[in-house]
């Protein structure tokens, strides 16, 4: 492969990887949407944006998906994002 083949694979392949990540993006914002408290299944968990009970929140409950977000999905309630300083009945601590 030339210098001036390998440049332009590169150019192209960022590109592309640019465009899988812009796409899964746009994809999980349609996909998720915020939990609402008056959900049926999260009243019946008690869900709140923010948590009543000191140290117990969603980013550090092992239902939670990912981190370092204000909004992220949770095992218990899929399809849906629940709020980093929310709580619910089901929380358990994350092991470290
Ligand atoms: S199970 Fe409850 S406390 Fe844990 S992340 Fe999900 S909503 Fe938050």
């Amino acid at each position: 492969m030339s210098n001036i083949d390998r440049r332009r694979f590169l150019k192209y392949s960022a590109g592309g990887l640019v465009g899988v990540t812009l796409g899964s993006v746009s994809i999980r914002a349609f996909a998720e949407e915020k939990l609402s408290e008056d959900d049926v299944t999260a009243k019946a968990l008690k869900y709140v944006h923010k948590s009543p009970v000191e140290g117990a929140v969603c980013a550090n409950c092992m239902q939670i998906k990912g981190a370092g977000e204000e909004w992220l999905g949770c095992n218990i309630f899929p399809g849906k994002l629940v709020n980093a300083n929310g709580w619910c009945a089901a929380w358990m601590k994350k092991p470290a």
